[in-house]
C-alpha cells in the first residue's frame, strides 16, 4: 500500500538548487530508488513514450526531432513529415529543402533535417531499409546517441538494454540523490543498478512523466508531490 502523502508547503524554487544529500549506503540508495519506483508505477500505471510513431524509423526520426523540443511539438509535424516520406527509402531522396520547411518549427532544423536524412540513408546504405535492433548499430548512425538508441530500443523492440536519460531522469536522479554525476552516461550507469533491467525501460517514462507533471525544472510542486517525505530535494 501506498505510504500517505504528507502535506507540505510549496515553495518554488529555482535551479540550480544545492545538490541534494546522498543515501549515505549503497543499501539505503537501493531503498529509495525501489519505493520511488513503486510509487511513481502506482501513479502513472499508463506512463509511456509520448512522441508518436508506427515503428521504429518513426520513432527514431521523432526521438531526433525531440531534441531541445516539445514531444507535443514534434507529433505536430511528423504526420506530414511521414505522409510524405513514409520510408527510410523515401526520405533518402527527399530535397534537404523540403524536409527543412516540414521541421522548420522543431527548432534547429537545418541540423536536423540533415541528421534525419543522414540517418535515412544509412538505414538504406548499411541495413536494408531497416532500424537495427542493436545498441553498437544504433550509436554509429547519424544523429542517434545512446539515449536516442534506448528510447528506440526500449519502445520499438522491447528491449531493456539501458536507461533513457534526458533532461528529465538528469534532473530527478540528482534530486533524489540516486548519483551526484551530471554526465548521462555516467547517470545512466549510476541508475541500472538501482532498478530491475527488465523495467528500464518504464522507469524512464515514471520519471520524465513526473518530471513533466509534478517535478518541474523551476518550480517543482514538492507540496503536490507523492514522494515528498521521501525525497531528499522536498522544499521544507
Ligand atoms: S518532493 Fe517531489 S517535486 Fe519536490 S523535488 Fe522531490 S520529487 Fe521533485
Amino acid at each position: 500500500m501506498a505510504a500517505p502523502r504528507r502535506p507540505r508547503q510549496a515553495t518554488p524554487h529555482a535551479e540550480p538548487r544545492k545538490a541534494a544529500p546522498r543515501p549515505r549506503s549503497a543499501a539505503a540508495r537501493l531503498a529509495l530508488a525501489t519505493e520511488i519506483q513503486r510509487r511513481l508505477a502506482d501513479a502513472y500505471p499508463n506512463a509511456h513514450c509520448e512522441l508518436d510513431h508506427r515503428n521504429a524509423f518513426e520513432l527514431a526520426v521523432a526521438t531526433v526531432l525531440s531534441a531541445q523540443c516539445t514531444d507535443k511539438r514534434v507529433n505536430l509535424v511528423t504526420p506530414e513529415l511521414f505522409r510524405r516520406w513514409p520510408t527510410p527509402a523515401a526520405l533518402a531522396e527527399a530535397l534537404l529543402e523540403d524536409i527543412e520547411e516540414v521541421v522548420r518549427s522543431t527548432g534547429f532544423y537545418r541540423n536536423k533535417a540533415k541528421s534525419i536524412q543522414g540517418l535515412a540513408r544509412a538505414l538504406v546504405a548499411d541495413h536494408g531499409g531497416e532500424v537495427p535492433a542493436e545498441m553498437d548499430a544504433l550509436v554509429v548512425l547519424p544523429g542517434i546517441g545512446r539515449k536516442t538508441a534506448n528510447v528506440v530500443l526500449g519502445n520499438a523492440f522491447g528491449m531493456n538494454e539501458g536507461v533513457v536519460v534526458d533532461t528529465h531522469v538528469a534532473r530527478l536522479s540528482a534530486r533524489f540523490g540516486l548519483t551526484r554525476e551530471t554526465d548521462a552516461v555516467r547517470i545512466e550507469r549510476a541508475l541500472m543498478p538501482l532498478f530491475a533491467r527488465e523495467t528500464w525501460a518504464q522507469l524512464s517514462h515514471l520519471l520524465i512523466w513526473h518530471g513533466r507533471r509534478v517535478c518541474d525544472a523551476r518550480r517543482p510542486r514538492c507540496g503536490d508531490c507523492l514522494l515528498n517525505d521521501i525525497c531528499p530535494s522536498a522544499t521544507l
